[in-house]
């Protein structure tokens, strides 16, 4: 069972209670069943509104499910769940259960990777497509049952999941999650991904377009296919600065919550106070991205502290921004 509010359409907690007005805009809410022969939620009541077939007790659903795959018909199921033994009914149901733990390992999968993305629909979606698949034919099963994956630090989680999930949704945002933690050895596969014009495509532009890639990817998508993808773009306030950076043109949205869609802003509309602050971060990446912009507008006298504990690479690379600018720092010299 789950409740919804009938004028805003939001889910309420788990622990609602028949009566309880919605936590979002306070009007009525309804409670609603999975209806165990379409798999269509609905509101609780004697029949499905879906497809007509009679209601059956919530805790029943997965035994349900368990006797239409075995080939019981819409009318007898309900028969049968009240002439079985208890036992033979939880029996089923504990198969189901099984299964359905694993269709749920693949929503945690996808819920924490939306915690790195800007869309975070996917678990959910992904949650009533597979429970109406339920239960899965053997083959099925055997091709998703799975050992849970150890824990591992994110980086290489996404980089498992991008490889390996059997979840085409899991494997491609998988690949966005890797750049967005700074795998650039993603941005290849991530660039194919703009191809299309659906809510996939416009996750991957505003990941091929992170100020990450600006900086450290050197065989970019082809700045003028991605302004015309950016200008299309249905998320516009992290699509502006993005569009800013490459076009060229001023920002014109609010500020979002996103920290690196706001550094790219910084970047572009040069708040050096900003910019100074993320010298102090503890991502080196940042660092030496905030220092470069710093230097390229001569406004360099802080980066000492970033220069000295570069790698050899970055610090080699900011002293050509420095010959770049073709200013001095003085600030940077030793006092005598
Ligand atoms: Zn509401
Ligand atoms: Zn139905």
């Amino acid at each position: 069972m789950r409740a919804i509010c009938e004028s805003c359409a939001k889910p309420q907690p788990p622990d609602w209670r028949a009566g309880d007005l919605c936590i979002h805009c306070g009007l009525t809410v309804r409670a609603e069943s999975r209806c165990y022969w379409c798999a269509k939620w609905g509101p609780s009541g004697k029949f499905c509104r879906s497809c007509g077939a009679a209601s059956i007790p919530d805790e029943h659903y997965g035994a349900a499910r368990m006797l239409k795959q075995l080939g019981a018909s819409v009318f007898e199921i309900p028969k049968l769940l009240a002439e079985f033994e208890p036992e033979r009914v939880e029996t089923y149901q504990a198969i189901y259960q099984q299964q359905h733990a694993v269709a749920l390992a693949y929503v945690d999968d996808l819920r924490w990777l939306e915690e790195h993305l800007y869309q975070r629909h996917w678990s959910a979606e992904l949650e009533e497509e597979l429970t109406a698949e339920l239960p899965w034919p053997e083959a099925r099963f055997k091709q998703l049952n799975r050992t849970p994956n150890p824990p591992a630090p994110d980086t290489s989680r996404a980089h498992v999941l991008s490889e390996r999930s059997p979840i085409n949704v899991i494997r491609n945002l998988a690949i966005l999650v890797r750049l967005r933690l700074g795998d650039m050895t993603a941005y290849r596969e991530a660039s194919y991904l703009i191809e299309g014009n659906d809510e996939l495509s416009a996750e991957a532009l505003l990941h091929i377009t992170n100020w990450r890639c600006l900086y450290f990817v050197e065989d970019r998508v082809n700045a003028y296919k991605l302004i015309d993808a950016l200008r299309a773009h249905p998320m516009r306030d992290y699509a502006a600065p993005r569009l800013a950076w490459h076009a060229g043109e001023p920002v014109e949205t609010p500020p979002t919550s996103d920290a690196d869609t706001e550094f790219i802003r910084a970047i572009v509309e040069r708040q050096y106070a900003v910019l100074e602050s993320a010298l102090a971060s503890q991502d080196a990446a940042k660092c030496f991205a905030a220092a470069t912009a710093l230097i390229l507008d001569k406004q360099a006298r802080n980066i000492g502290p970033v220069l000295r504990a570069a790698s050899s690479k970055f610090q080699f690379e900011l002293l050509q921004s420095i010959l770049l600018a073709k200013t001095p720092i003085p600030e940077l010299l030793s006092p005598a």
